[in-house]
């Protein structure tokens, strides 16, 4: 029974955003729908809770606006009052789940966790008719230190000589925002300082921040060729604790992007200026760092031709 003493905390990460998976169903048919992906996924969480006893999970959306928990919901206060104290001791564990009609005999933890991310998900589609403006690119750093937060206290709260071990797995398919690169990048260095793996799961665009993020943690990054086989590599790649892949065959790692977002305005550049007292990236050169205010007093390239000039006169 050495599975009493470890166990593994999966958060997924899945991308909502509306506007890409709106555009994808309508470019290759239902095929491609948000609902088949979530078919998979469950399947996938599912079949990690059946790994062990002891394994746990946590899914979070990113969407366009917002970030948010579809599994599990936070807990509801509960009104105090001393006659049903003990009643409420033992619900106190237990997550807030709508009515399940029937369960058809499926194991209660998975019906509960199916059914919840259904209704959380439909409430996250449903509001974003009201709340009108939405965006091709979703809230991914948001999520991630949400995933990191509650990774702690998990940790935090497990008991004595209890070793977890967590790993966040991103499914992501709307394009990147390198706006979002400095924050993101706080949270990649946040999991890596955590022993956290960052794995990602790519259904459309490749994704330059997530290839550095799998690259920094240790973790997989793989762009599914088919999306018709998405829950089969779910399964095969993802499902197995990182411990495990060495001994697994895997695709082999993809090629990184290693290109940063410039501090100024938040593009991807191949060559730029670091300041050198912060470490801080601009596309072109500046006599103040922004960041921290350093002054230079040279100018980079004239200082050189400069040197070269006084040489030739020596
Ligand atoms: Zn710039
Ligand atoms: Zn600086």
């Amino acid at each position: 029974m050495s599975d009493k003493n470890s166990s593994s905390l999966l958060v997924i990460i899945l991308d909502t955003n509306p506007i890409w998976w709106g555009q994808t169903n309508s470019k290759s048919g239902a095929n491609t729908c948000l609902s088949t992906c979530l078919n998979s996924v469950m399947v996938f969480a599912n079949s990690h809770l059946m790994f062990s006893h002891s394994n746990k999970l946590a899914v979070i959306a990113a969407h366009t606006n917002k970030s948010c928990f579809l599994y599990p919901l936070p807990k509801e206060p509960v009104p105090i009052d001393p006659a049903v104290d003990t009643e409420n001791e033992a619900e106190e564990n237990s997550v807030k789940v709508p009515q399940i009609g029937q369960n058809d005999g499926k194991y209660e933890l998975f019906a509960q966790f199916n059914e919840t991310i259904k209704s959380e998900i439909q409430n996250l589609i449903f509001n974003d008719k009201l709340e009108g403006e939405l965006y091709s690119d979703s809230l991914i750093a948001g999520a991630m230190s949400m995933a990191l937060c509650y990774i702690h206290r998990m940790e935090k709260e497990a008991s004595v000589g209890e070793d977890v071990s967590s790993r966040i797995l991103v499914i992501k398919g709307s394009e990147d925002n390198a706006a979002q690169y400095m924050n993101f990048m706080n949270a990649v260095f946040t999991a890596q300082k955590q022993n956290v793996v960052i794995d990602a799961c790519i259904l459309d665009n490749d994704s330059g921040l997530l290839q550095q993020a799998c690259d920094i943690t240790g973790g997989m990054y793989l762009k599914v060729p088919q999306m018709s086989g998405l829950l089969q590599y779910l399964l095969w790649v993802f499902l197995p604790d990182p411990v495990m892949r060495c001994k697994l065959t895997l695709p082999p790692k993809a090629q990184v992007d290693y290109r940063a977002a410039c501090f100024c305005h938040r593009n991807l550049i191949d060559i730029g200026y670091v300041c050198s007292v912060c470490l801080s990236i601009y596309c072109s050169f500046s006599p103040i760092c922004s960041t921290c205010q350093t002054t230079f007093k040279f100018m980079g390239p004239p200082k050189i031709l400069k040197k070269k000039s006084k040489r030739l006169a020596s």
